[in-house]
């Protein structure tokens, strides 16, 4: 995974310009899409309970070895290897946070939002609650208008722990959250100390409540970018097979299959076969398509 995106960079980094900086992006994003659309998958098949206990056990060891720092080693190396459940799920959201660090494109930020809504959802430990969250913050520090809706998604969250009489876990959850809140804050601070300039102004109002616009806002906007960005210019239509031309304009592929003159719909550059790209969205495709139908409904009670 790490060495597929190292590539990436490299490779839309590289003078060449072998691909742009945009399709490696897309193309990792696909890549973190169907990986952790496999760990949901596993996670569903467990109970929530079943995977906290695990956790609870877990981190019960760590923390009782941390106590007697003089036996640390022994502890550890005396039971079983310590193996947190998920360790992948929550090192792709990590790899994530790493990616909006690097990048600039709305896309990229709203898929990284979308993906971590959707672990905290599905989360089945307190591990990814805790890096879900951490992922939303990090999106609300880099553009607090655009992500000015992550505290209506906490709400909405805690609230389906409650309805479902998660008593315990709603619980540890609101602690989680201000826990997260609070630690980064203390990054950020440490950040800022460190480069003597710049972030302090973004997130400092993180943990009062005076960011809390407890108006309703649309996350449709981001939708709309994330839809474009896997839009066919010919059908209009967000597709799951892209194909990325020469020009770096792209088009579906079953439209690419229909072209009478092969040149490019958009510029008109003629199309050779070495050149095309093919890129492949299916996991973005299949999880974000309803909410992509919402949008075409959202905007049809506009009109
Ligand atoms: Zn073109």
């Amino acid at each position: 995974m790490l060495i597929i995106q190292h590539n990436l960079f490299i490779w839309s980094g590289s003078s060449e310009k072998i691909i742009s900086k945009k399709f490696g992006e897309l193309v990792l994003m696909e890549y973190i899409w169907s990986f952790l659309e496999r760990e949901w998958v596993d996670a569903a098949d467990k109970s929530i309970l079943d995977s906290q206990t695990k956790f609870d056990e877990v981190s019960n060891k760590v923390a009782k070895a941390l106590k007697n720092t003089g036996g640390f080693l022994n502890e550890l190396a005396g039971n079983e290897p310590i193996a947190l459940p998920h360790t992948l799920w929550f090192g792709i959201l990590d790899l994530a946070q790493n990616l909006i660090q690097r990048s600039s494109l709305i896309a990229t930020y709203g898929l990284c939002y979308y993906l971590a809504i959707e672990s905290l959802n599905r989360a089945p430990s307190s591990f990814i609650q805790f890096k879900s969250i951490e992922l939303l913050l990090h999106l609300y520090n880099i553009d607090n208008k655009v992500f000015s809706m992550i505290e209506i998604d906490f709400d909405q969250y805690t609230q389906k722990l409650s309805e479902n009489n998660l008593e315990d876990s709603l619980e540890k959850f609101r602690n989680l959250l201000t826990f997260v809140k609070e630690k980064y804050l203390e990054d950020l601070k440490i950040l800022s100390n460190n480069t003597g300039k710049g972030k302090e102004g973004k997130g400092k109002n993180l943990n009062q409540n005076s960011y809390l616009k407890k108006e309703q806002i649309s996350n449709s906007n981001i939708l709309d970018v994330i839809a474009d960005e896997i839009t066919c210019p010919i059908s209009s239509e967000p597709t799951d097979q892209l194909c990325i031309l020469k020009c770096q304009h792209m088009l579906a592929l079953s439209n690419l299959k229909k072209l009478k003159q092969k040149i490019c719909p958009n510029c008109r550059e003629k199309i050779e076969d070495n050149d095309i790209r093919y890129l492949p969205q299916n996991s973005i495709y299949k999880n974000l398509y309803t909410k992509f139908l919402n949008l075409d409904i959202f905007y049809l009670q506009l009109n």
